[in-house]
């Protein structure tokens, strides 16, 4: 059987086309349409002369036709991956089973004893979490700079110690756009790696690498699989660099099943135009919103009462379908209005054909305080709708309801 060929260098320029022709050869096995699931963990070869043929290959740095055994990947994750570099405009991209998974191996693998890294105080919790207790264990120091304060970045950044930044665009929950420009003029010329997050960006509406930035991250969970279904985690970047994460992630073990790789191979197919819609749906979303009465704040990068509004608009092609907002009310007030809403599922995460919906107060900060969570910028009455693939009118038409039966402060 033949095997998809590896190469990435598509001749298309649209997204769409990309999502569904982008890195795949027309040979996937088969005579099949779709890259099939192989099911094995490990792969024969023919003869010695075959082995030879395909190691001199593997160590002396040629392009890779075949697999050798599961842990360093199968036919899908392959695809998949040839798929998103061309997305990203990248050499190459690797896949891992999780976000998370996408995010510590970066760091375990890119991070020496006494460096040091720098994070935006809105990044992931999760990731500075990890920042906080693992790599702390490993003489691995965080500073955390205020999300937009580029002399804050600057005055963080130590010579000669300081490896990397990693921040998040359109960051979580406040939309907040980092301006790329000006992140890679600081970083670079102080030998500073960039890592940007965009899985609340996706390629469709912004391509950081084209900004220099060094590594993009996405959890594929979110935009990429699209249909809530599957958990995934893709880093794109330059070939030498994705070559020693490839090589990492063979030790480390953290491979990606055939499976779930084809899942995310076929929700990519139709991410432009999901993405495309929820741009659109939620740009309307917000715009409603922002004129209601029971509302008192929006934070969406669309519209121009966002802080970051025209970097956004200077930088990326779309918005996003994250839409935060406060209620006009206190906790109660705001969870019965979420409540009353036939349509958002409350659920955490984003990017899905389902609109799911949360409040932060309770869904990421439950184990803190009203005052502690306002330390940090959560408000109570702050309200994260994720939009899903539904139609416009009918997500108006749901908070719209609800929000009329909201009593008056
Ligand atoms: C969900 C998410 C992650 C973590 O990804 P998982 O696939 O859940 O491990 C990281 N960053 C951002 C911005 C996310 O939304």
């Amino acid at each position: 059987m033949s095997l998809a060929s590896k190469s990435k260098n598509s001749r298309f320029k649209g997204a769409s086309t990309i999502a569904v022709h982008g890195g795949a050869a027309r040979e996937k096995g088969f005579h099949a349409m779709t890259t099939p699931i192989v099911q094995s963990a490990t792969y024969t070869f023919a003869s010695t002369a075959k082995l030879i043929e395909f190691l001199d290959k593997k160590v002396y740095g040629g392009e890779l036709d075949r697999e050798e055994y599961a842990r360093y990947g199968n036919p899908s994750t392959w695809a998949v991956e040839a798929r998103i570099a061309n997305l990203e405009a990248a050499d190459d991209a690797v896949f891992y089973p999780s976000g998370m998974s996408a995010v510590t191996s970066l760091f375990l693998t890119v991070l020496r004893p006494d460096t040091h890294i720098i994070m935006t105080d809105d990044c992931y919790r999760r990731t500075r979490q990890f920042c906080e207790t693992t790599l702390k264990k490993f003489g691995i120091a965080a500073s955390i700079v205020p999300m937009g304060d580029y002399d804050a970045l600057e005055a963080a950044i130590i010579p000669r110690k300081t490896r990397f930044i990693f921040t998040e665009t359109p960051t979580n929950p406040y939309l907040r756009v980092v301006d790329l420009r000006r992140l890679v003029a600081l970083a670079k010329p102080r030998g500073v790696m960039t890592l940007l997050d965009t899985t609340f960006a996706t390629p469709v509406n912004l391509k950081p690498l084209e900004f220099g930035v060094d590594f993009v991250m996405h959890s594929a969970t979110k935009y990429f699989g699209g249909h809530n279904d599957v958990l995934g985690g893709v880093i794109a970047g330059d070939a030498p660099r994705i070559r020693a994460l490839k090589d990492a992630r063979g030790v480390f073990g953290n491979v990606i099943d055939p499976h779930q790789a084809f899942l995310l191979e076929r929700g990519l197919k139709t991410l432009a135009l999901r993405v495309r819609h929820q741009n659109e749906a939620a740009l309307k979303v917000a715009q409603f919103l922002e004129r209601h009465p029971k509302i008192e704040r929006v934070y969406y990068p669309g519209l121009s009462s966002h802080p970051d509004h025209e970097i956004a608009r200077d930088q990326m092609t779309g918005f996003g379908g994250v839409v935060s907002f406060e209620v006009a009310g206190d906790i109660k007030a705001t969870s019965d209005f979420i409540d009353r809403l036939r349509i958002p599922y409350i659920a955490p995460s984003l990017g899905g054909t389902e609109s799911l919906i949360e409040q932060p107060a309770y869904f990421s900060y439950y184990d803190l305080s009203s005052e502690e969570r306002l330390a940090i910028g959560i408000k109570d009455n702050l309200v994260r709708f994720a939009l899903g693939i539904e139609d416009a009118e009918d997500i108006i038409a749901d908070l719209d309801a609800s929000l009329n039966e909201t009593p008056a402060r």
